[in-house]
């Protein structure tokens, strides 16, 4: 080679960077540092959007929620060993509630790692990740960056998403290698996520039990909410006219105020339904595992299940009529096999449904319209209710225990995917995250309600909220603690009780110290105008909504799952 024919070089830098913009994902959520603050100031340069957080688990949670909303794996960049770490609680929330998200994490140097000779960070980092995800790849060489990104992405998105981890020694992103020799060794990935279309022996085997119900319920998930197949969901429901029951992720798939929502008959139809359709929907701990009190007498029910993965069927009950695949291509199949004449559900069904609706709605009315000081969670969502209804197309975010149970009955959704919410694990720590991520990947307004605890959890993220301007309205439910505020220490010594913060917290000033709008807000009308205001202004906004520190109850809906010791407390 001549100097005038110089060769142009590529390094791994710009490999990963460029096999990330080839597959169309523009944004990184992260935390700079060694050996990857370079790939991320590269990524920038090369015009995709960086976003850097304070913490590696908050930039993970949003990167599995901007898989959950776009169904693209949404990627996570953490330095090595502790980064790594921190990314990890998140990967594996996300393979636990099925999001697609690659963590892509530095690492040190194998040689070291594997003699383990102490090397800066080192780490296994590799063998830690695999049990906690749906695959893990190391890349030793500069020309395998393309393939190792390919296949990070047909597995987090194809089948059942989750979570991936990439290994990035810090030796592989200074390997140069030729530029058009680079270019040739990207993959541009075709159908990564292939539509899995259900066996007709299945879609008729499932109609057949469909048939003969008297009381059918469908069940909808976050599975379904995932795949974006909102017209054939619509369709399957009014097309059979089942009533439905959304999970929590799943409000908003069919409006909360439809007709067939059976979502305040919730104890009614699940004890009562004898055939029950689940649809992306898992009969874990959230569903009492199909079983139970709950579900009336053992054997009343016979179960159909839509999923895209076989290895579901059968994971608690029996599945009478197991379908599996993609949740288009099988509610389109059972909706296009239904004959003309599919027999209608039986009205008393339906009317009892209507009746136990009509009670617990007017029951719940008038405790949303009171105006008590300090506030109750009813008054206070109340007046959020109200501002969600009116803005359907914003995103609301929530969590804690009492504004988590409070808040997903209380607040209607109306739209697909505008709730984001603890999911199948219940974690606390998502808020600020899927905040974030939300805000970035939709470009609507976010609405995140979050308990005074939950909020701690990312609480420094505001930072990041308003280092990028972003249109997110926090609001804190603030009873000073956990559950409530009012336990104290019974041996009367110095320390408060474990479940209780700083009483009268000003977190409306955490918000004011990075230069957006903090409100303190005492009654209904208060936090209804500080709300508005945030969501009409676009403003970084937190508002301190002070609650009522008796009014929580313990653990929230799940008090069951709390032990309680049986010897007297002091
Ligand atoms: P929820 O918590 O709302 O009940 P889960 O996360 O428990 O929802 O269940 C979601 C289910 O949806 C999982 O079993 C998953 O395999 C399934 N799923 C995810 N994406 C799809 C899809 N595109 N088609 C069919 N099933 C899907
Ligand atoms: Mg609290």
């Amino acid at each position: 080679m001549n100097s005038s024919e110089e060769r142009v070089l590529t390094d791994g830098f710009h490999l990963v960077i460029d096999a990330l913009k080839i597959n169309d994902i523009n944004t990184i959520y992260g935390v700079p540092g060694i050996p990857i603050t370079d790939l991320g100031r590269i990524a920038q340069a090369e015009g995709m959007r960086v976003i850097s957080f304070r913490h590696e688990q908050h930039a993970g949670n949003a990167a599995s929620i901007a898989g959950y909303l776009t169904k693209k794996p949404g990627i996570c960049l953490t330095v090595s060993a502790p980064g790594f770490l921190n990314g990890l609680t998140a990967l594996a929330n996300a393979t636990t509630n099925c999001f697609p998200m690659i963590l892509i994490s530095g690492s040190s140097e194998r040689e070291i790692v594997d003699l383990q000779q102490g090397d800066y960070e080192e780490m296994d980092q590799l063998a830690i990740a695999k049990p906690l995800c749906k695959a893990a790849f190391r890349v030793l060489h500069a020309q395998d960056i393309g393939i190792a990104v390919a296949r990070a992405i047909r597995a987090a998105v194809s089948g059942r998403p989750g979570g991936v981890y990439l290994d990035l020694p810090a030796k592989l992103f200074a390997q140069v290698m030729d530029a058009a020799e680079g270019q040739k060794s990207l993959i541009k990935v075709v159908d990564p996520a292939p539509k899995q279309i259900p066996a007709k022996d299945a879609v008729l085997r499932a109609l057949d039990v469909l048939k003969t119900a008297k009381r059918p319920l469908v069940i909808l998930g976050k599975g379904a909410a995932y795949a974006q197949e909102d017209e054939i969901v619509r369709n399957f429901v009014e097309k059979t006219g089942i009533p439905y029951l959304p999970m929590s992720m799943a409000k908003g798939l069919l409006p909360d105020d439809h007709p067939l929502s059976a979502g305040a008959a919730r104890s009614l139809v699940l004890k009562e339904a004898d055939v029950v359709v689940m649809v992306g929907a898992r009969l874990n701990w959230l569903l009492s595992h199909g079983k139970g009190k709950s579900w009336g007498p053992p054997g009343s029910k016979r179960f159909i299940q839509v999923d895209i993965e076989p290895r579901e069927m059968d994971s608690n009950v029996e599945i009478v009529a197991p379908v599996v695949g993609d949740i288009g291509s099988c509610l389109l199949a059972l909706t296009t096999a239904m004959s003309d004449t599919w027999p209608a559900v039986p009205d008393g069904w339906l009317a009892s449904i209507k009746q136990r609706k009509d009670v617990n709605l007017e029951r719940m009315s008038s405790k949303l319209l009171s105006n008590a000081v300090p506030m109750d969670y009813h008054c206070a969502l109340g007046a959020l209710r109200t501002i969600v209804k009116q803005r359907p197309d914003s995103i609301l975010v929530n969590e804690g225990a009492n504004t988590l149970d409070f808040a997903r009955s209380i607040i209607d959704v109306f739209k697909p995917r505008k709730r984001l919410d603890v999911g199948t694990w219940g974690i606390m720590g998502i808020g600020m995250g899927a905040a974030i991520a939300a805000a970035i990947e939709t470009g609507e307004r976010v609405l995140a309600i979050e308990g005074d605890s939950a909020f701690g959890f990312s609480g420094m993220e505001v930072e990041t909220i308003c280092r990028y301007n972003l249109p997110i309205c926090v609001v804190v439910f603030n009873n000073n603690g956990i559950y409530r505020g009012t336990d104290t220490n019974p041996t009367g010594g110095a320390d408060v009780a474990p479940t209780v913060f700083v009483k009268d917290s000003r977190y409306d000033q955490m918000m004011t110290a990075f230069g957006g709008v903090g409100v303190y807000a005492t009654t209904p009308d208060e936090l209804s105008r500080a709300v508005n205001e945030a969501m009409d202004s676009g403003k970084p906004t937190l508002v301190n909504a002070i609650i009522d520190e008796n009014a929580g109850t313990e653990s929230g809906r799940i008090g069951n799952l709390n032990p309680q010791s049986v010897v007297p407390k002091k």
